[in-house]
């Protein structure tokens, strides 16, 4: 068949532009080049909702990050997934760093950015109990928040699918050809996807896919952040994000609770190759040294975990790149979509959208959209009285699989259910919470391949972390 739209690339921005194309009736289609969708920077960011005070007035980056962060609260109801707005606050540790948070309230201000002031070092303190001596001011924004990035992507995409666009997975495209009416997209492995418009979404891969339509002007740069997560008993350390003041290398050093109740610490800012996820010593030391700067407690031998993400950082220009094709009109590219990109997704759909009507897209109203979605985990938010009528009725939520997190069979098997369907241990990790706590999977891994094989009908030894290439097992049974 011919979809009338195909999304290259299924982040936070993929997803949600494919969702928003279901509003519609159109024929959407979902690309995506791993075997999970939220790979690229949408698995691994500091996952903050930002107020919109960083990026410079009258830039896209300005317009759509206030617009998404208004919009991110009640998109997340819709889809259960978790966000809560904590706020945040800049802390200065000089009267120069002072001026530069003032200045960022006035930036702010002009970008439309709700609930900002800025308060002396003893009033921050007071707000937060373990922020340095040291600080003397800071700029608190009561409209930013935290959400959960992957489960974001997840359920955007699980919507869209529910609302009737295809997703498909293991999709590296490497070709596109336009006979002037309809794209026929072509995969590394030679499988072949027709339509008549297409969006790219590819994050880091964006210059990549924009030059196969011919537009070769971007040129993309992976600036990795490292993070370290510690244990949830860490998590109450602070209530809001504190960030450091931002210098020409970035927003710097935060230490923020995650939705989940851990403690998150980073990111670090460095050049390096496309697909480099590692940690380093020197980055995991510089976070450590730098974040005890705000906040001295954080106790760096409560780390479970340490990660990396890669910044799509466009060589040619600090903003957004959304815009249609120059070559091939019918397409639009969505290039440099770095931070605040995961605030500004909501809005950045809405924006996509709009170009491919300029397009040409027909954008008539499907009456059946349905834009609510019950995560496959929703089962941990409920009232015991409640988790009891549904063990009732499925015993398997009866049985806990991950005894860190409380993950219970009934999820794992919904995880592996649900649109879009977890097929690797990473997948059901990220969509239930199963192998993220204190022990790392080590207890729970066994559990659930066995699920997984169940489910997919493979053998174990089939079975992988994230995809072909990570099997879990290897060699025979004896
Ligand atoms: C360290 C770090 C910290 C950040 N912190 C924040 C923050 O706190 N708040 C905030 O708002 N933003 C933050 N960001 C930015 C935010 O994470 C990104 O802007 C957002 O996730 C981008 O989403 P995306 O969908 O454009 O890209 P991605 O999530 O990278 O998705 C692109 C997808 O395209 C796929 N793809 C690539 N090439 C191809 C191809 N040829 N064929 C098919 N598929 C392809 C990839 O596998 C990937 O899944 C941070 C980013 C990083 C890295």
């Amino acid at each position: 068949m011919t979809y009338d739209v195909v999304v290259v690339g299924a982040g936070v921005v993929g997803s949600l532009t494919a969702r928003e194309l279901t509003r519609y009736k159109l024929k959407v289609c979902l690309l995506e080049s791993e075997a999970d969708v939220a790979m690229g920077a949408s698995r691994a960011n500091s996952a903050i909702v930002h107020g919109g005070y960083d990026p410079v007035p009258g830039t896209l980056k300005a317009k759509l990050n206030v617009e998404g962060t208004v919009m991110m609260e009640g998109l997340c109801k819709e889809l259960d997934v978790g966000y809560r707005k904590n706020g945040s606050m800049v802390v200065a540790f000089s009267d120069e760093q002072l001026e530069h948070v003032k200045m960022l309230k006035e930036r702010g201000e002009k970008n439309g950015v709700k609930g900002l002031s800025v308060i002396s070092g003893d009033e921050a303190r007071k707000l937060e109990p373990q922020l340095s001596d040291t600080i003397v001011g800071a700029l608190l924004c009561t409209s930013s928040g935290i959400v959960c990035p992957y489960n974001l992507a997840v359920a955007a995409a699980g919507n869209a699918m529910d609302n009737g666009a295809d997703l498909k997975l293991n999709f590296r495209v490497t070709g596109i050809s336009d006979d002037g009416d309809k794209y026929v997209v072509t995969s590394e492995k030679g499988e072949k996807v027709e339509a008549r418009y297409i969006v790219n979404a590819a994050g880091l891969g964006s210059d990549a896919v924009a030059a196969l339509l011919g537009d070769d002007k971007w040129h993309l740069t992976a600036k990795k952040g490292e993070y370290m997560l510690l244990d949830k008993a860490d998590g109450k350390m602070v209530d809001r994000t504190i960030f450091q003041t931002p210098t020409k290398a970035g927003k710097g050093i935060l230490v923020t609770p995650t939705v989940d109740g851990n403690l998150l610490t980073g990111p670090t800012s460095e050049k390096t190759e496309k697909g480099d996820k590692s940690t380093t010593l020197e980055g995991l030391d510089k976070i450590k040294s730098t974040a005890v700067l705000s906040v001295p407690k954080v106790d760096f031998r409560d780390v479970i975990t340490s990660f990396s993400g890669l910044r799509a950082s466009c060589d040619e220009t600090d903003d957004f790149v959304i815009e249609q094709s120059e070559k091939s009109k019918r397409a639009v590219h969505a290039v440099g979509i770095d931070s605040p990109g995961l605030s500004a997704s909501p809005a950045i759909a809405v924006y996509i959208v709009e170009l491919l009507k300029k397009a040409g897209v027909k954008l008539e109203r499907n009456e059946k959209f349905n834009p609510n979605r019950v995560s496959c985990s929703h089962f941990r938010h409920l009232s015991n009285e409640e988790k009891n009528e549904w063990i009732k009725k499925e015993p398997a939520y009866g049985r806990i699989i991950c005894r860190c997190e409380n993950v219970t069979e009934g999820e794992i098997l919904a995880a592996l259910r649900q649109n879009p369907k977890a097929t690797t241990l990473d997948a059901v990790k990220r969509r239930t919470r199963a192998g993220m706590g204190r022990c790392q999977a080590g207890f729970c891994t066994p559990f659930t391949t066995g699920l997984i094989a169940q489910e997919l009908g493979i053998e174990e030894t089939k079975v992988t972390k994230f995809g072909e290439g990570s099997e879990l097992l290897i060699g025979e049974r004896k």
